[in-house]
């Protein structure tokens, strides 16, 4: 027979019930909430049909008391400010991750190519004629490419009625601006 028992829960030596067969924790009401914790999460992982009876019940509490949470909103001031301070910290950081990403995108492809409408900065902005550009990314490191295809890029850019001298954009890789 087992002399020594220590519980699963709080790890304490404790004095087990003679009429409790193979106790498992000692009766403080911490060791025994998360007794019936885990019993509730085994019943939950294996039996379909206490599974369903729990969500049905929960369903009928749910239409009794729907305004339970309201209610305790209401009476629980510190419990929506303390939600709103989390939702803000999560929001924080999603942002956060966001502009990580974006920059880390950012950092291989500066100018995204396509049709640009260019605008000189000047003191008159709204007088200033927007200039078509179109804008065709080369890498700096590809350096090898046969002169038939640049050959290609005029006949394209020129299309676009620009000048040869503006038709491409450089990018070092390894040195961003
Ligand atoms: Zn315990």
């Amino acid at each position: 027979m087992k002399t020594n028992y220590r519980c699963a829960h709080c790890r304490q030596v404790f004095i087990p019930n003679p009429r409790v067969k193979n106790q498992e924790y000692c009766d403080r009401q911490i060791c025994q909430n998360a007794r019936k914790a885990k019993w509730q999460r085994q019943k939950m992982a294996l039996d379909s049909d206490y599974r369903l009876n729990q969500k049905d019940a929960q369903h009928q509490w749910q239409e009794k008391n729907a305004d339970y949470w309201d209610k305790y909103r209401q009476s629980h001031p510190g419990y929506c400010e303390r939600n709103r301070q989390l939702q803000k910290l999560r929001d924080a950081k999603r942002r956060a991750q966001r502009l990580a990403k974006m920059d880390a995108l950012n950092r291989f492809k500066p100018v995204n190519p396509g049709t640009y409408y260019l605008i000189p900065l000047g003191p008159d902005l709204a007088k200033m004629d927007a200039l078509t550009q179109r804008i065709t990314i080369i890498a700096s490191s590809y350096k090898s490419y046969d002169p038939s295809c640049k050959k290609g890029l005029v006949r394209q850019t020129q299309r676009f009625g620009i000048k040869p001298d503006k038709k491409e954009v450089h990018y070092d890789h390894q040195n961003p601006p």
